[in-house]
């Protein structure tokens, strides 16, 4: 192994069909438009599943998001209640120490948490939104050429935040969480490309209500710039 400063240039075209990549600087997960293949770069290139969401109508922008499937163990989960009525004191909320804690029983199960795969600060708030809705991949036709834009967020940092969406998860349900202790074992990562249509403030995932304000991702300006003028 040799040591060096020296920035190593690696070509960015495609491993499958040699057509050149699209990507900003920073990114690791490129799609080729040619011939439909992902890769994912970190030691080299390797290539990673991709499926289409969502296409939504003219205009739309398919924005890369990881798709990461679980198994999630929950050792210890401990919920409290906000209040309670009783017959000699009627409504009081809990407070201090007295807080009405119950634990629930451990328990592991599967899950899919899916989360953008390009730079913003709402990763994992945006994460907790999508798992609500049932994400499931649509046929697209072939021959169509897509575009779909570059990721910055490479499978090692996917494996940390699905952890995080995986607790924000926890903290959304509808009691108070007051302690939880949880694991993650990823089953599989693979990469979603999700139509979104870019509002005004907003690029907004076709069919929800969930949006991601432009100035919460980074690179929005090449974003919007990379499919042209509208
Ligand atoms: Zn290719």
């Amino acid at each position: 192994m040799s040591y060096t400063d020296d920035p190593v240039l690696i070509p960015l075209r495609c491993r499958n069909c040699g057509d050149d990549l699209d990507g900003l600087s920073g990114d690791v997960i490129f799609y080729c438009g040619n011939c439909g293949r992902c890769w994912l770069f970190g030691e080299g290139f390797s290539p990673v599943r991709i499926e289409f969401l969502r296409p939504g109508g003219p205009g739309t922008l398919f924005l890369p998001f990881w798709k990461v499937d679980v198994t999630v163990s929950v050792y210890q989960r401990i919920s409290r209640r906000e209040s309670s009525s009783s017959i000699v004191e009627g409504f009081r909320e809990y407070s201090g120490r007295e807080r009405g804690l119950s634990e629930n029983e451990p328990e592991t199960r599967r899950d899919r948490f899916i989360f953008p795969a390009f730079s913003t600060s709402l990763v994992l708030s945006t994460g907790v939104r999508m798992h609500r809705e049932n994400f499931l991949p649509d046929k697209m036709e072939h021959g169509i050429p897509l575009k779909v834009v570059g990721g910055s967020v490479n499978l090692s940092d996917a494996k940390a935040l699905a952890r995080g969406v995986a607790v924000g998860v926890e903290v959304n349900r509808n009691d108070f969480l007051a302690c939880v202790d949880l694991d993650i074992q990823v089953v599989s990562a693979d990469v979603y490309a999700i139509g979104c249509m870019p509002e005004e403030h907003v690029f907004r995932i076709n069919g929800s209500d969930i949006g991601l304000p432009l100035s919460a991702v980074r690179d929005s300006d090449e974003i919007l710039r990379s499919v042209g003028p509208r």
